[in-house]
């Protein structure tokens, strides 16, 4: 369970990113953060991934506080989190199959191990065909789906995704999401950030709205 209470965060005087944000998401939930440009998205999901600090609030992840952790434990605790940032940030230079598998390798999985999983989550995004390319030579909804086979490969608990449809056709943004969707009926927690009212309309089981880093208004479907 992520719980977040009264979260405030200013980066500038007088402005604030994020104010008195009370939130709680179950294991399983699929939410999307949703809200126009600048509103907090992006920053309410890297509070949650401790990539930013909150200048005032807490922040409980299964009952522990991220905010208090020591630094050894931030990076056991980002383990059980899954990324996927708008600009996919994959390694030109590598194949399709070292780019997803470094997750792995970070945890010192062995080998062979890291063959079975790395295809396997592949083949869940569909692209076992291309897992020897380099990511340069793959479209950019291909990439997308790479960026997002790494986040999913360690089998997180928690997904966080920022605009992971941004700049994607309308088709591929819904594969994308309904894959999301798959993941998370897995036992996955996915929180999305997106302003792609549509797709929102049509897939979100949570939705929370936000503006000017405040929550206006929440809705919970199915
Ligand atoms: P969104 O993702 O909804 O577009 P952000 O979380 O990126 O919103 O930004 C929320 C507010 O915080 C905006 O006013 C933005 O300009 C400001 N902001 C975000 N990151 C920084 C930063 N690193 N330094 C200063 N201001 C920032
Ligand atoms: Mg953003």
């Amino acid at each position: 369970m992520i719980e977040l209470f009264h979260i405030w965060k200013q980066y500038q005087k007088p402005y604030w990113a994020l104010s008195d944000v009370t939130l709680q998401i179950n294991d399983g939930d699929f939410y999307f953060i949703t809200g126009p440009s600048g509103s907090g998205k992006t920053t309410l999901l890297k509070t949650i991934f401790r990539e930013i600090l909150p200048t005032e609030g807490q922040i409980l992840i299964n009952g522990i506080n991220i905010l208090k952790v020591r630094d050894s434990r931030i990076y056991t605790l980002r383990r059980t989190m899954g990324l996927v940032f708008q600009d996919f940030r994959l390694m030109f230079h590598r194949t399709v199959f070292d780019n997803v598998a470094v997750p792995l390798q970070v945890i010192g999985v062995g080998r062979k191990e890291i063959r079975r999983r790395v295809f396997a989550t592949l083949q869940k995004v569909n692209l076992h065909q291309k897992m020897w390319e380099l990511p340069g030579r793959l479209s950019y909804g291909e990439q997308q789906r790479v960026a997002i086979a790494r986040a999913v490969v360690n089998n997180p608990e928690i997904i966080l995704a920022d605009e992971p449809t941004g700049n994607l056709d309308p088709e591929l943004a819904f594969e994308i999401i309904t894959l999301f969707k798959e993941i998370s009926k897995q036992g996955a927690t996915v929180i999305i950030g997106s302003h792609d009212r549509e797709l929102i309309r049509h897939f979100g089981d949570n939705i929370l709205f936000l503006q000017k880093g405040k929550i206006v208004g929440k809705e919970a479907h199915r």
